[in-house]
């Protein structure tokens, strides 16, 4: 049997990261918003994220959904048109 020294410590992970300085977050989302985009099919869907997460997914919806094909250049048109997430009050 073996003993740590100074006893295993566990590193905790936590999601809620306390927003005391003032800072601003560093990590923005980014909102695709279906409804900015040209479609037949008058969609509504929010994808938000962050701006990888929401090319990726926003590429994936508009090829399954508006049978676009999803190419590079999709993907491009795509983050373009991303907006910043507006944060919800920090409460
Ligand atoms: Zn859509």
């Amino acid at each position: 049997m073996r003993r740590l020294p100074g006893g295993a410590r566990r590193a905790i992970l936590k999601k809620e990261v306390p927003v005391s300085q003032g800072k601003k977050v560093p990590s923005m989302r980014k909102v695709a918003d279906c409804r900015d985009y040209p479609s037949e099919s008058n969609c509504t869907l929010t994808i938000a994220g962050e701006e990888d997460e929401v090319v990726r997914a926003a590429a994936e919806h508009a090829a399954s959904v508006h049978g676009h094909a999803d190419t590079p250049e999709l993907r491009e048109d795509v983050r373009k048109m991303l907006k910043d997430e507006k944060s919800p009050q920090a409460a």
